[in-house]
């Protein structure tokens, strides 16, 4: 079943009579059990739950070094181009900002390319505004093509795209895809994307759906914390991500909890999520989804990274910068604020002192490629 279709037979489901019914013993049971169903992962978003966030942190932390060891994959962002067709509320690339535009041409890719490869890093994520008229889909593959030079895993994190574009880029080398829904409540998600080719809800919705037909190796969907109930968003999200699991058992699948830091003045956030209620939602994710990865962002501070490592914590960004051409230009205008701006070798120190393993090859999409 499409999962739009999935997603509106519970448009009636009144989850927040569900979270008021969830009592002590009901927690219990769920962290006793060994299969966390549907229903049990938005239990675990309660008000109840919140009495045992220390049974969920220790129960998560077993689960994540059962799955993965004590691994935490790095990878870096690379932007490549700022202009954006969208009016998204909480963004400083959208068209009504009147900000330094940038689009790398290939030579800036990749001197950008080759800078962010010498620091060792071998897994970079290629990131543009949405403008299919200026970061064409010619443009973007050409960058792929540029990027196989310095690295052995790439991902994009671009504009939705039809099936057929993401098998170009598939073909291309791209072995990874990272799209936010950004808000799964359809009403909030239109008064927050008036006006640009992403006020097509359902375009979106489905563009992981497209990928996978297309094959791609990875994939890692999100929502941004802070513009919704973070319980309605978290609950859409499992669904998503269950529906990808069952449609899709052979994508490697990734979630991303980014809590939004909007550099936009006039912007107010209308849902922020405190820092216990974001542990309780990672641990929920990792408790319910044990072999699923989870990507913490570079919004989050270097403090606050390094306490929830163990809780479920499996990717995470380094060295990185949101400006076009960050790496190797003049600073410009970023998409939003970083709290956590170690580089590459600072991160590893940082993980290793911490007991786990900074992974920063583990992919090689040439060979898939090539097969
Ligand atoms: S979030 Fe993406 S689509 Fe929206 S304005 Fe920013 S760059 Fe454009």
């Amino acid at each position: 079943m499409e999962f739009y279709r999935k997603l509106q037979e519970f448009k009636s489901f009144n989850l927040q009579s569900y979270l008021d019914s969830i009592a002590p013993h009901h927690i219990e049971a769920i962290l006793a059990k060994d299969n966390v169903t549907e229903l049990d992962f938005p239990a675990l978003l309660s008000d109840a739950a919140l009495e045992y966030l220390e049974p969920m942190a220790q129960r998560a932390a077993t689960i994540t070094r059962k799955q993965f060891g004590n691994v935490i994959f790095l990878f870096t962002p690379l932007y490549i181009s700022n202009y954006c067709e969208n009016t998204c509320r909480y963004c400083s690339f959208a068209c009504t900002h009147n900000i330094e535009r940038r689009h790398l041409s290939p030579r800036e890719i990749r001197e950008e390319a080759q800078k962010i490869g010498d620091t060792g890093m071998r897994h970079i994520l290629l990131l543009t505004g949405e403008s299919s008229k200026k970061a064409t889909l010619e443009y973007i593959t050409d960058a792929v093509a540029l990027c196989r030079d310095y690295f052995s895993s790439i991902g994009i994190e671009i504009y939705p795209l039809t099936e057929e574009g993401y098998g170009r880029c598939v073909a291309e080398g791209v072995d990874s895809l990272t799209i936010y829904q950004e808000v799964y409540d359809e009403t909030i998600y239109h008064e927050l994307h008036r006006g640009g080719p992403k006020d097509n809800y359902r375009f979106r919705l489905e563009a992981p759906d497209r990928a996978c037909r297309q094959n791609v190796h990875s994939l890692t969907i999100g929502a941004l914390l802070g513009l919704h109930d973070f319980r309605k968003e978290a609950f859409a999200l499992a669904l998503h991500l269950r529906h990808i699991q069952n449609t899709w058992p052979a994508t490697e699948v990734s979630v991303s909890l980014p809590r939004i830091r909007p550099l936009v003045q006039d912007f107010a956030l209308p849902d922020p999520v405190s820092d216990k209620r974001f542990v309780q939602l990672l641990t929920a994710f990792r408790i319910a989804f044990p072999s699923v990865g989870i990507t913490i962002s570079t919004r989050e501070s270097k403090e606050f990274r390094n306490n929830i490592l163990p809780l479920g914590v499996t990717r995470m960004s380094a060295g990185v910068s949101t400006a076009v051409g960050g790496h190797s230009q003049a600073p410009s205008t970023t998409q939003f604020e970083i709290a956590d701006s170690r580089s590459l070798e600072e991160m590893k120190r940082d993980l290793l002192r911490a007991g786990f393993q900074p992974v920063t090859y583990d992919w090689n999409s040439r060979l898939l490629i090539n097969s």
